[in-house]
């Protein structure tokens, strides 16, 4: 089995390490959640695991869908083996419904359905509080190619189509979410980062109760609940 040799990074939920094996990274998902660019800090006891299954099994599931992705096996409870490679600097947030920033910034109420699927790009920039940029930003910036925009955009929009209905026969809402993408060596982009409740609103179809991060960002309290209905219903339906 593939084995950690030095870590490469600690970001806010994740660490990622170099391994034995070259062209592959081994992902630890920690327990520990920030929100509002990192100015609240806590735990959420458990989720680690949580993200670490739901995305891998999301993953699995777009890969079938003709969307490459990172995901190349789980190893254990926190630890993925995942494609080495290069984050395109953005955060790539995907909406069907209005809510979180979109609401405060063009004053929508939260739960109003858009009358199409919203697309944004930000600069993945802690310092700067990740600024939203558009594709003329992007290419003035170097960040990607107008091929790369394309091609994330599209993948975006098939994740959103594919996700969306297999998320809502398990009595989900997909309102919005953020995708990363990445460069791999031979110059592919592929999905990569995480789709988790800490990267998704997820709200229950019928009572619009919210199972994702917004619990802890809001302190709406039954925050480890939600992950683990999030877990169930996904696992439950395989
Ligand atoms: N999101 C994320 N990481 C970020 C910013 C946003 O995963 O750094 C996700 C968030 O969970 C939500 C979507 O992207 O599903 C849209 O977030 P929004 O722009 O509304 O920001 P927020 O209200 O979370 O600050």
């Amino acid at each position: 089995m593939v084995k950690k040799t030095t870590q490469l990074y600690e970001g806010k939920a994740k660490k990622v390490y170099a391994t034995d094996e070259k062209g592959v990274y081994i992902v630890s998902y920690k327990d520990d959640a920030t929100a509002f660019n990192g100015l609240k800090k806590g735990s959420i006891e458990g989720k680690g695991a949580i993200n670490n299954r739901v995305s891998n099994h999301l993953m699995a599931l777009l890969e079938k869908e003709g969307i490459p992705t990172h995901f190349i096996e789980t190893l254990n409870d926190r630890e993925t083996a995942v494609k080495a490679v290069q984050i395109v600097p953005l955060e790539v947030i995907v909406r069907n419904i209005a809510a979180g920033s979109l609401s405060k910034r063009l004053g929508l109420d939260e739960g109003v359905k858009l009358e199409t699927t919203v697309l944004e790009f930000c600069y993945k920039r802690d310092d700067l509080g990740d600024p939203m940029v558009n594709e003329y930003h992007i290419k003035a910036l170097g960040l990607a190619s107008e091929d790369e925009i394309k091609t994330i955009s599209d993948y975006s929009f098939k994740i959103n189509t594919y996700l969306s209905a297999y998320l809502l026969d398990l009595g989900i809402e997909l309102v919005d979410f953020k995708l990363e993408f990445g460069r791999t060596e031979d110059g592919n982009i592929i999905l990569a980062d995480e789709i988790s409740p800490d990267t998704c609103r997820f709200w229950d179809s019928k009572t619009k109760m919210k199972l994702d991060k917004d619990r802890f960002r809001r302190d709406l309290g039954g925050v480890e609940d939600a992950y683990k209905e999030i877990l169930k219903r996904l696992m439950g339906a395989e």
